[in-house]
């Protein structure tokens, strides 16, 4: 645990009680402070109870009396569509607002570390897809490379939840636009922006709103290296931003398609092939292709992504090839779960929005796709080109029959229910084919969370096999 520092003695509240609002109720309590929970949930405020917090109700007046700052998860939302009637309450109080992200970046680094040979460093992920893949990926070129890791953030651990930095310790955070929005301090030593494409605009009044929050990484105290994905403009802006020209290597440049062997440094992946260019010239190259975790272009800008950071921390090109290759793939993107006489059955239950869909489909030549859910703002159109891909489409969710109204050209077959998709597409497969489930949806009208639908594929795959 990271103990927080710089409340010692003072009230702290916490807004929202679950993993990452508890452990920042914890870690406050390490550090000496108060904390005061609070969550809409009965059930969670009682569970706070049993573990010994003092549950206080916030949306009570007064309830900020003698309270320092409000701690509050990202799944409350701040600002957009509106702000939740406590983080109001707390803006009229001038109560500072922050969440564990903040708190972290405040307490990390402690007077310890004044003894170490190589300061602890933190690396922060954010963009639009393959946050999680490229995290975990470095991550594992880390420890691959006898590095001392930690991962945290959206996937592993909550931030607060992590063992304090160690000499030559590296922090790997992936960090949501949620969490990038609010923190009050952020300052990594390398900062990745993957992509960026429409996401979440509800909760940042649109997509501009949502560039905003996730350039916020960039700006906050600034990274001492940032590594940007410029195959959108939002990318090259950033980019033109942080550096003074193009030689500063301050910037590393990825791309997954376009060649960048201009001045500078950047790291960029075509036709399977990744590339090191420094001042104009390749210093490193990764044939990407057959490596089992990595398929497709998509995943291919991850592996730009996570080279780009592990060379700027001191990696030889040789050791991060070696890792690329052993990387076992996250569950639920781009997962292989079976081939049954030559069909493979991919899981990417995680492509919830229509541009990870869309990267899921080029990935594969001839795909038996299995597609729907909740739909999100912004309509089907970024998948229309890569519907040449699409075999079929089996459609699921309870909007399913517009769901295949809004995918022109393409053969649909509406089944609901995953069992009915997992069934049909089987049936219909032949060799060399992929079911796909890449749901370009969420999937909160017939499941808790992305997992549990991508759990439900994998068993309706094993029944097949039963059967
Ligand atoms: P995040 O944490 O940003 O949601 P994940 O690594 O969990 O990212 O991947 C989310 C979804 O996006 C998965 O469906 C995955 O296959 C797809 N994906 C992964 N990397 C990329 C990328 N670089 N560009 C587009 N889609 C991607």
């Amino acid at each position: 645990m990271i103990p927080v520092q710089g409340y010692t003695g003072q009230t702290v509240a916490v807004l929202g009680l679950g993993r990452s609002g508890k452990a920042a109720a914890a870690a406050l309590r390490e550090g000496g402070a108060v904390p005061v929970v609070w969550d809409d949930g009965q059930a969670a405020r009682e569970a706070a109870h049993d573990d010994g917090f003092d549950v206080v109700d916030l949306t009570k007046q007064g309830a900020f009396d003698g309270v320092a700052a409000l701690i509050v998860s990202p799944g409350i939302a701040h600002l957009y569509p509106k702000p939740h009637p406590v983080i109001k309450a707390a803006w009229d109080a001038g109560l500072p607002v922050d969440n564990d992200i903040g708190l972290f970046f405040r307490s990390y680094a402690t007077r310890d570390w004044e003894a170490f040979d190589v300061m602890p460093r933190v690396v922060a992920v954010t963009g639009s897809n393959g946050k999680s893949t490229t995290s975990a990926l470095i991550h594992h070129i880390l420890v691959e490379n006898g590095k001392a890791a930690q991962l945290a953030g959206n996937i592993g651990r909550g931030v607060l939840d992590i063992d304090p930095g160690h000499d030559g310790d590296v922090v790997v955070l992936e960090l949501s636009s949620y969490q990038t929005d609010l923190a009050r301090a952020m300052t990594p030593d390398v900062a990745v922006l993957t992509n960026l494409t429409p996401d979440h605009l509800d909760r940042h009044a649109g997509h501009g709103g949502y560039f905003a929050a996730k350039r916020r990484l960039f700006a906050e105290g600034g990274p001492d290296r940032a590594v940007i994905g410029v195959d959108e403009d939002e990318g090259c802006y950033l980019a033109n931003q942080l550096g003074n020209d193009l030689s500063d290597d301050r910037v590393i440049r990825i791309s997954s398609g376009r060649k960048l062997d201009q001045d500078g440094w950047s790291v960029f992946a075509r036709k399977g092939f990744l590339s090191e260019y420094r001042k104009g010239r390749q210093v490193g190259s990764v044939d990407l292709r057959g490596i089992a975790g990595l398929p497709g272009a998509h995943n291919h800008q991850n592996a730009c992504a996570a080279y780009a950071v592990c060379r700027s921390l001191g990696l030889g090109p040789k050791g991060i090839e070696a890792a690329l290759r052993s990387y076992p793939g996250l569950p639920h993107r781009s997962q292989v779960i079976a081939d049954r006489s030559g069909v493979t059955f991919v899981n990417d239950s995680k492509a919830t929005n229509v541009d990870s869909a869309a990267k899921a489909l080029a990935a594969f030549p001839k795909v038996r796709w299995i597609c729907g859910g909740l739909q999100k703002d912004g309509g089907l159109e970024g998948l229309h080109a890569q519907l040449g891909h699409v075999v079929k489409a089996y459609v699921i969710g309870r909007e399913a029959e517009a769901f295949a109204m809004d995918l022109p050209d393409v053969a649909a077959e509406i089944c609901t229910t995953m069992a009915q998709a997992v069934v049909r597409a089987a049936a219909e497969a032949v060799a060399g084919e992929v079911v796909l489930l890449a749901p370009a949806a969420a999937s909160f009208d017939q499941y808790d969370n992305f997992e549990q639908r991508g759990d439900d594929f994998a068993a309706q795959v094993e029944a097949l096999s039963g059967g």
